[in-house]
């Protein structure tokens, strides 16, 4: 038989490493940004249009390349960094494998333009798909221009597969974070289609934080500074009070470069223990300095994974560092969970004082009390607890069920005819005739449930859920009709974001507005808010968008990404009436009304049952 094997060409052999290195336009950023850090840039410029996808141009004024260099750098396994086996493992540069640029070279269009001190003049290089389509001498400062153009564009495949600009432009942001926080000490600017999204002078590390995430993360740092035989630790890690429900904001370098790390996160956490609670992470921003020997960073196509020599070790290390530096800087005592009853706040509501009141449960309450007495108990010094659980249900909750909750016949606005319509509702509720039924036809169960009686048994409802449904399809429904009713602020309120959330601001102003949002973007880090939805009060704006914009983050990634559904979520799972709420007769019925005539009554907008039914049959069985 013949022989079959052949060498691939190099234009292929290319693409194929490009799947590696080149997922998607943010991994281009950081592979010429890296570059440029190796070429000992001191600023750094990133320009990027329509997310990347159709340009990408770092500009750097480091060491710049020869005319030769130039062309060869573009060949696969063509480096400067490496000469022999025994360098891979005493890297003091980002870069050692000699295949991005000839990754970047095959799938995309790119235009070097460089030169180096020593040269009269520069160098321009046009590479399309691997082939070289013009090189020429011509003038330009010291260091290095790299444009990229069409990326994927002979890979339709992978072009379609990129997400939308918005979402890349994320990911490119978050590489962009990553490499200014390693290098303070080099400027960075970088322009998005056109206008200025960072501009960060040299600075220290701790500045460089706050430059990127707004004047607010300067107060939550808690400096960390341990130095050992075999590891130098630096850097900050948030007052535990600031975890989030979320991951985000967690940072580690390793000799200057971002790594993951699992095992590392969690003896960060572990650190935290006791101070956090479940389900909350830390911020950080810890740099880690070992000796390059001890370290394989060559495991990984994007070498953002690291294998260390004595992982053990650095676990310890790093945990008891930690915990010690949270202790010094008391941080410690302040937080007690068998005291403090700050500590049943979610930390997201940590402006909000929690008041110790509003804590200690009233457990004598009768929640069957009648509802119309609630306002006067609010108002009555001795109910102070009631008057805390009922508070939050009077803001948003009851707003939305204006005029019906004024009437007395509460049962009326809901007509049974959207019962019928429903196919699941229907049966549950076709026979029975809900006007007809005193008020004590549901109940509410451990400030939990809502139990209502139908004609094949009893529905128990989740309110917390249920209401979550609720809102969710009122605020598609305003998104979508655009009829949200807004309140206007008497005085505006000023609020402070990171830059970053500030885009996202901007991103999703248009549906903010359907909503009921009213807001100008006064600088970068400010917006001022003039109106907000009726069902959000006025101290609850701050924590609504950070919320929204937290999900909306967290959404990169997610497949099903849509901006209205993300709002309307956020807005409903924050808004909504929680467990442990106490719901007079009247917001009982409204929210079985109210759910009932939902599109989809029986689940939450996170997929969760929102009520269960018990039928007689259930019920006699448990009598046999
Ligand atoms: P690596 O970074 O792994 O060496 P690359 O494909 O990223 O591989 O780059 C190939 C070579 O091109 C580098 O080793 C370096 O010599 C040169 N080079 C790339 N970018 C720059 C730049 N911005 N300034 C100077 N030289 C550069
Ligand atoms: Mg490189």
């Amino acid at each position: 038989m013949a022989d079959i094997i052949k060498l691939l060409p190099d234009h292929v052999a290319n693409q194929i490493a490009a799947g590696e290195v080149v997922q998607r336009p943010a991994s281009v950023v950081k592979e010429l940004l890296e570059n440029a850090i190796d070429a000992g840039a001191t600023t750094i410029k990133l320009i990027v249009k329509d997310g990347g996808k159709n340009l990408i141009q770092v500009v750097d004024n480091g060491k710049g390349m020869s005319v030769t260099d130039a062309r060869l750098s573009f060949e696969r396994h063509a480096t400067s960094k490496i000469q022999k086996a025994e360098d891979l493992f005493n890297l003091n540069t980002k870069g050692f494998r000699g295949e991005a640029l000839a990754s970047i070279a095959a799938i995309a269009h790119v235009e070097l333009l460089t030169k180096t001190e020593l040269d009269e003049v520069g160098t321009q290089l046009k590479i399309e798909g691997s082939k070289v389509i013009a090189q020429e001498v011509t003038v330009t400062p010291k260091g290095t221009s790299m444009l990229v153009k069409n990326l994927f564009f002979n890979i339709p495949a992978r072009r379609n597969f990129l997400k939308s600009n918005q979402v890349e432009l994320r990911h490119i942001t978050d590489e962009f974070h990553r490499v200014a926080l390693a290098h303070p000490t080099i400027a960075f600017h970088f322009y998005n289609n056109g206008s200025e999204l960072f501009n960060l002078p040299i600075v220290n590390f701790r500045k460089r934080i706050v430059q990127i995430f707004g004047g607010k993360a300067n107060s939550k740092l808690v400096p960390v500074n341990e130095e050992t035989q075999v590891l130098k630790i630096s850097g900050f890690v948030n007052k535990p009070e600031f975890a989030k429900k979320s991951r985000g904001e967690q940072f580690f370098f390793v000799n200057d470069r971002f790594i993951k790390s699992p095992y590392l996160h969690h003896a960060v956490v572990a650190a935290f223990e006791g101070l956090i609670k479940p389900n909350t992470y830390p911020g950080y921003f810890l740099c880690l300095e070992v000796d390059p020997g001890t370290i394989d960073i060559n495991i990984h196509p994007t070498k953002t994974e690291v294998k260390f020599d004595d992982e053990h070790t650095l676990y310890a290390l790093l945990r008891s560092t930690i915990k010690h530096s949270l202790g010094q800087f008391s941080v410690v005592p302040a937080i007690d969970f068998e005291q403090d009853p700050n500590l049943d706040t979610p930390y997201s509501y940590k402006n909000k004082q929690a008041e110790i009141p509003q804590v200690t449960v009233d457990a004598s309450f009768n929640p069957f009390a009648n509802e119309v007495e609630k306002p006067k108990s609010t108002s009555n010094a001795a109910g102070t607890s009631f008057a805390n659980y009922t508070k939050p249900s009077n803001k948003g909750w009851e707003n939305l069920y204006e005029g019906l909750g004024t009437k007395k016949d509460d049962s009326a606005p809901f007509t049974s005819m959207e019962f019928e319509s429903e196919v699941i509702t229907g049966s549950i509720f076709k026979e029975e005739k809900v006007e007809d039924e005193s008020v004590s036809t549901t109940f509410q169960l451990r400030r939990k449930y809502i139990v209502t009686t139908i004609k094949s048994g009893m529905v128990v409802i989740d309110q917390s859920r249920a209401h979550q449904r609720v809102l969710y399809e009122k605020f598609l429904k305003n998104i979508t009709i655009q009829e949200a009713v807004s309140q206007q602020l008497l005085f505006p309120i000023s609020l402070h974001f990171s830059t970053t959330d500030v885009i996202i601001l901007k991103e999703i102003q248009g549906q903010l507005i359907s909503i009921g949002f009213a807001f100008k973007i006064v600088d970068k880090e400010v917006v001022e808010i003039t109106g907000v939805p009726l069902q959000v009060a006025e101290s609850e704006v701050e924590m609504v968008l950070e919320q929204l914009i937290l999900d909306y983050q967290m959404e990169i990634t997610g497949d099903s990404f849509s901006q209205t559904d993300i709002l309307a979520k956020t807005l409903s799972k924050t808004l909504s009436v929680k467990t442990g709420t106490v719901l007079g007769a009247t917001s009982q019925q409204a929210l079985v009304n109210d759910l009932f005539a939902c599109k989809v009554p029986g689940l939450s907008p996170f997929n969760k049952p929102t009520y269960v039914t018990i039928t007689e049959n259930d019920i006699d069985k448990k009598f046999i």
